[in-house]
């Protein structure tokens, strides 16, 4: 029998009515992930998703590395089958993990019987599988609660079943949770957000603001590089990069210095508001940080939601630059995030930003701009990249 990969659902989750299309969503999810690593047959039974390699050539570890990034599992291992006969399953155990069995100082079998007609209760099964493991690798002491390795046994319906170590996962299925745009710059912390909204089962739309000549085609690939980044937790993604160029311009020549950054930000804020509603998204999504710089603190924030009536989601909004910055590094976008190409925001910033700004008083100075010409101009000028 072949080894394969067994997917967790999220129990929570399954309560709800929802626990079908939950499913679907899932493993549909995960058969496109996996595609790229050979023919698998995905199905779901009690509970748990089954990544089976259905030919000779399958890259069974890339295809876990791609479940490990799937939304919406609790946990996931790979493991190897077996008849559903404890001298099988403790031979299967020695085979399968004999290195991590040797390589640990303590462990203790956990065993789970679905097939209730298997002759010895999940206790009497662990007791026997650690008990004979124990006598083939007498250095192991066991311990029930804290052991350095859980070998896991499943009996099931079709097969008994036994783990190599599972790793926890998380979130919930892309597309459960509706879509957005989110607004990705070429920062640390814009990745981060758009990852942390994904995870809860939201697809994304990204959105670019680009300004050549003033920002390079360096500056633009590493956005997209960071969009490619994101593509293995994400799905697939489409970047509309927006022409920003004649906007800066125009509120550079029309508005006050100490305003610049914040009417500039209303305009990205109206730009995604329009491509979320020709793209039928319910929400905007931005790596803003509360008090991180001038344009956000409660006041800009409130000053540059002004423009639009979607929600605008800030996951990073209460965390701390090194927070941030460890889970890009877990994402894998840090390294991108950190090339110097500049981003539009730093080609025009103003010596003193204001900090406590009133609406009102953005708006009135907003007079002096054809809003609904640059917004429209800017909109007819974007281009989209596809990512798969
Ligand atoms: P980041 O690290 O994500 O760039 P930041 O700390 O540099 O964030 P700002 O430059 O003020 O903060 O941007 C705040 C948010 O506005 C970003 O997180 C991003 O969501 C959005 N944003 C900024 N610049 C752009 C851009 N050029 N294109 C798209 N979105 C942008
Ligand atoms: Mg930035």
């Amino acid at each position: 029998m072949h080894e394969m990969i067994l997917c967790k659902l999220g129990e929570v989750v399954l309560k709800g009515l929802n626990r079908r299309s939950f499913e679907m969503k899932l493993m549909g999810n995960i058969r496109r992930r996996t595609g790229r690593f050979g023919k698998f047959r995905v199905y779901s039974k009690q509970s748990t998703i089954y990544v089976e390699p259905a030919e000779e050539t399958c890259d069974l570890a890339g295809a876990y590395a791609a479940c490990k990034q799937v939304f919406g599992i609790i946990a996931v291992a790979r493991a190897l089958p077996c008849t559903k006969e404890k001298e099988a399953i403790l031979e299967t155990a020695k085979a399968y993990l004999g290195d991590a069995l040797t390589a640990a100082r303590s462990f203790k079998v956990e065993s789970k019987r679905a097939d209730k007609s298997f002759p010895m209760t999940s206790i009497q099964l662990s007791q026997w599988v650690g008990g004979h493991l124990h006598e083939a690798f007498p250095h192991l002491a066991v311990d029930v609660h804290h052991p350095e390795l859980t070998v896991y046994v499943e009996v099931r319906e079709e097969a008994a079943y036994v783990h190599a170590p599972a790793e926890p996962a998380g979130g919930l299925p892309i597309g459960m949770g509706g879509r957005a745009v989110s607004l990705l710059s070429g920062g640390i912390d814009s990745p981060v957000a758009s990852y942390m909204i994904a995870k809860r089962g939201v697809e994304l739309e990204m959105i670019h603001f680009a300004s050549p000549p003033y920002t390079s085609e360096q500056a633009r690939e590493k956005v997209l590089q960071l969009a490619r980044d994101l593509v293995p937790w994400c799905g697939r993604l489409n970047v509309t990069i927006i022409p920003f160029a004649e906007i800066q311009e125009e509120i550079r020549r029309n508005c006050p210095e100490d305003h610049f950054t914040l009417i500039m930000r209303r305009f990205m804020m109206r730009l995604a508001d329009a491509l979320a509603k020709d793209l039928n998204c319910r929400a905007l999504v931005t790596g803003e940080s509360l008090g991180q710089v001038a344009s956000q603190t409660m006041d800009a924030l409130a000053v540059s939601g002004d423009v639009t009536d979607l929600p605008i989601l800030r996951p990073v909004i209460g965390m701390d630059k090194e927070e941030i910055v460890r889970i890009a590094r877990h994402i894998g976008t840090f390294e991108t995030s950190i090339l110097p190409y500049e981003d539009c925001c730093t080609v025009f910033t103003p010596r003193h930003p204001k900090t406590r700004p009133h609406v009102e008083e953005v708006r009135e100075m907003e007079q002096a701009l054809d809003v609904e010409g640059l917004v429209r101009r800017a909109m007819d000028g974007r281009e989209v990249v596809k990512l798969r």
